[in-house]
């Protein structure tokens, strides 16, 4: 495609970044807005606060793309760490590992509540549920009733403010696919009978990812800096809040809105979108024929208070998830267990207690110092920290972290997408809201690649086959494809058969 065409990306967070960061390489000239007016990397931002730094949620860098993992590295060559996952389970005033080990879960819960987790699990396999159409349904088929109570109801419900029984089964599919008890029992045998081998266990039981030395944002920052150098400009503190497409002209006039709220139209020939799909599908003009499904799309917001702590790290847990249900925090991060350089030196900590909230409700009205008296009340329940040596609190709000996979948002996404692929041109929506898909990082990224590569190389991949595995669609044979080499992140073009 001709490179003087005027694109117009709309959110600086991966998908936006990586759009950005492909086309400016190869010689584009691209406007990026971002309404936030102080950091890039959207949801994968690093917040910083008196020297310590907190993800939204830790942030791990896994892919299974090796397209995505030297795009990393190429974005940020010398700042990655690789870290072992440590995670556990706060429940019944104990932690368990996670994944569970039988052992300890044995051990912890007694012969007596293990022996009906055991036969509510051969229950379930002798009676299960035909076509699982909820999370709980889900798990109940792939570890039985009594486990679904101990381990999974808890923490999901604190997650979605659902009932399981409303959370389809699509998100525990995509979720915790390959884990079930059976894999549980056989992960411990293992365990058992490579004791004396620790190196062999610890490659196959331990997960590990890569971070970088100062939070997720500096990979997104490193992205932004190398864009602008690149010619292209990124407009901090600039919402997109209407976009009109012009069919005699082919052009789309963006309205953009600035912190003083005062407004000026953008024309442009592209438009790469990563707003959430259902701003953006209310905000389009002629309006989309499925307007009034576009409204009925949920999200849920996220809270994170995080704990500045005058004190070395305590405990080694990447994050642990809270099963207790009078702890109000549904997960803690453990950021400096991440990289030590969230702290401002070795001698300090922080720690990030999530909450899983709906915006405008009574939780997220809470004001910031009554929340963090909730944060407090909840670390004098969980005792892992001597609370005398917190510094301070600091207050994360998050709106829009999760896309809600209820009952109706399949059906909602497939006709707003085929609208806007059909009835509009060059317009994409990308990433994680903006295709209201639960993408990780690299989903969202590789939604972007794929669309740039459809306008520079007239390509026709289908960014909505990118699934949750990042085996992109067979027929697009992408990962084939492609030479694993960085040169290949040039995008030499390779003409389609
Ligand atoms: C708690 C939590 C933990 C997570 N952990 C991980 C993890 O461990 N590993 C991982 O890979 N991923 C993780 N993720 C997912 C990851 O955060 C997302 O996949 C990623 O940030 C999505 O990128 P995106 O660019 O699609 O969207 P976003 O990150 O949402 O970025 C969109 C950007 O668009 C901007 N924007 C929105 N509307 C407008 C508008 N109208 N005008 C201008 N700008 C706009 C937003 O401000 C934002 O900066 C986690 C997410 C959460 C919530």
């Amino acid at each position: 495609m001709n490179n003087q065409k005027k694109i117009l990306i709309v959110g600086a967070g991966p998908a936006g970044l990586t759009a950005g960061y492909i086309l400016a390489e190869n010689g584009y000239k691209v406007e990026i807005i971002e309404q936030n007016s102080k950091y890039v990397g959207g949801i994968s931002r690093t917040e910083e606060f008196k020297g310590f730094r907190f993800d939204i949620g830790g942030h791990r860098f896994f892919s299974k793309s090796k397209e995505i993992n030297l795009l990393w590295e190429k974005i940020l060559p010398k700042n990655f760490r690789t870290r072992d996952r440590k995670s556990r389970i706060f429940f019944n005033k104990n932690f368990f590992n996670y994944p569970l080990d039988l052992i300890e879960v044995i051990f912890k819960l007694g012969i007596i509540e293990s022996a009906i987790c055991f036969f509510s699990f051969l229950k379930a396999k002798i009676f299960p549920i035909k076509k699982p159409k909820s999370y709980h349904d889900w798990i109940y088929n792939n570890f039985g009733e009594r486990l679904y109570l101990n381990f999974f109801k808890s923490y999901t419900e604190k997650v979605w403010g659902l009932s399981c029984d409303d959370i389809s089964a699509d998100w525990a599919a995509q979720r915790i696919k390959g884990l079930n008890f059976k894999e549980i029992i056989f992960q411990s045998i293992k365990k058992i009978f490579f004791k004396k081998n620790k190196k062999k266990i610890i490659k196959t039981l331990i997960n590990q990812f890569k971070y970088p030395d100062y939070g997720p944002g500096m990979m997104w920052e490193a992205a932004r800096d190398k864009i602008i150098d690149n010619g292209s400009k990124i407009e901090m503190a600039v919402k997109a809040i209407k976009y009109l497409y012009n069919k005699t002209e082919k052009k789309w006039h963006v309205t953009i809105q600035n912190k003083n709220n005062d407004e000026k139209v953008i024309i442009s020939d592209i438009v790469i979108c990563s707003a959430p799909m259902r701003d953006v599908g209310m905000a389009i003009y002629p309006q989309l024929k499925c307007l009034e499904d576009v409204k009925k799309l949920n999200y849920r917001d996220y809270i994170t208070v995080a704990v500045l702590i005058d004190q070395k790290k305590i405990i080694d847990d990447n994050w642990i998830y809270i099963h207790e249900e009078k702890v109000k925090a549904g997960r803690i991060q453990n950021y400096t267990a991440w990289s030590s350089l969230m702290a401002p030196s070795t001698e300090k900590s922080c720690l990030g207690l999530e909450y899983f909230c709906n915006k405008n409700d009574k939780f997220w009205n809470n004001s910031d110092s009554d929340l963090k008296k909730i944060a407090l009340e909840d670390l004098k329940l969980l005792k892992i920290i001597d609370i005398n040596h917190i510094i301070d609190f600091f207050v994360v709000r998050q709106e829009k972290a999760y896309p809600v996979y209820d009952d109706n948002y399949k059906d909602i996404v497939e006709k707003v997408s085929n609208e806007i692929e059909n009835d509009y041109n060059n317009f994409y929506l990308v990433g994680r809201n903006g295709m209201h898909k639960y993408n990780n990082q690299d989903h969202s990224m590789m939604t972007s690649i794929l669309t740039v590569e459809n306008i520079i190389y007239n390509k026709a991949y289908n960014r909505w086959n990118v699934n949750e595995d990042a085996q992109y669609h067979e027929s697009d044979n992408i990962s084939k494809e492609r030479a694993l080499t960085l040169d290949s992140l040039r995008f030499v073009p390779k003409t389609k058969n």
